[in-house]
């Protein structure tokens, strides 16, 4: 039921709808499950005629298992009169949303005429950014780095990227992207070339980062200063300030930033997964 070509608009929508009051949404609770090495994150919105919830999973240890490593519900709920509307899977929605709103970064932060981009990291995200960006830029090199350089390959082979190393990989790209578990650095600013965007979506906690301090030295742009406050450890560990909201700038309120190196930092809103889900009862319905 879901498109890129339909859900990246309303990525666009929700986030600038988010960013000028239209939404009423706290951070999320995240309950660490520490005997099971997992996380617990319930994540509740009001968005127009719509509310509801997504309860995700983290379970990096599901990696390499027949299970993924996030895993969801999502309820979606009428505004108006409290009635629930409908339950679903939030797996898919979370990974396609994910990639979703790096696009809407990329559509309004990147070059133009970006052609290369490098992607860290191989797994369900890897994957569903290569999809998502393609609609918003015509990239005429993908290159791919993984811990693994097995499963580099695998994706490699599947999307047809190239497989370098991290720094080799980013060194020229236009769009990088970075979309795995490291809590240490696996992106230095050093290899970052000047007009580059750099998309930091894997890092999600206070104590966690995958770029380093010099990435996070241009302008930065989150989908919620809020959460940055208590989730973007890249932020908190460099000491870097906000620039702007990512809805700020889809809906003109803030202008597009000047610096030469811009970073997108992702952390996933309650409001996404709203109107993704949304999307997917409409196209249903009709
Ligand atoms: P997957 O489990 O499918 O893939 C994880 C990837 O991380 C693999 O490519 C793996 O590489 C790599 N990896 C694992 N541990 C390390 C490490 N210590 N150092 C370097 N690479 C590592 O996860 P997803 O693709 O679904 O998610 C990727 C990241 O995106 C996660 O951190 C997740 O929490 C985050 N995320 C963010 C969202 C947001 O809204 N901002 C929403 C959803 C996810 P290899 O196999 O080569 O070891």
């Amino acid at each position: 039921m879901l498109r890129y070509e339909d859900l990246i608009p309303a990525m666009e929508r929700a986030l600038a709808d988010f960013s000028t009051g239209k939404v009423l949404q706290p951070v999320r609770s995240v309950l660490p499950v520490a005997e099971h090495r997992g996380f617990f994150g319930v994540m509740p919105a009001v968005y127009g005629d719509t509310m509801g919830a997504k309860l995700v999973t983290l379970y990096p240890g599901n990696a390499g298992t027949t299970l993924p490593t996030h895993q969801g519900i999502i309820v979606l709920l009428r505004a108006t009169t409290g009635e629930p509307l409908a339950m679903m899977d939030g797996r898919l929605i979370t990974e396609m949303r994910t990639a979703a709103v790096t696009a809407v970064a990329v559509k309004h932060l990147s070059k133009r005429d970006a052609k290369v981009l490098a992607i860290l990291g191989s797994g369900v995200q890897a994957r569903a950014h290569f999809a998502a960006l393609q609609c918003v830029r015509q990239f005429e090199e993908v290159r791919v780095w993984s811990r693994n350089a097995a499963n580099a390959k695998v994706l490699a082979g599947e999307i047809g990227a190239r497989v370098m190393s991290a720094e080799d990989a980013v060194r020229d790209a236009d769009v990088v992207v970075t979309v795995t578990h490291a809590s240490e650095p696996i992106l230095h600013g050093a290899w970052v070339k000047p007009g580059a965007l750099v998309n930091a979506v894997g890092a999600v906690g206070a104590n966690r980062r995958e770029v380093d301090s010099e990435v996070m030295q241009g302008a930065v742009i989150v989908d919620s200063r809020e959460a940055a406050k208590v989730e973007a450890g890249e932020i908190m560990m460099a000491g870097a300030t906000v620039y702007a909201e990512l809805g700020e700038i889809v809906a003109g309120t803030k202008a597009k930033p000047s610096a030469e190196r811009v970073v997108f930092k992702s952390l996933g809103l309650a409001a996404e997964d709203l109107a993704a889900g949304r999307l997917v009862v409409e196209s249903i319905a009709s």
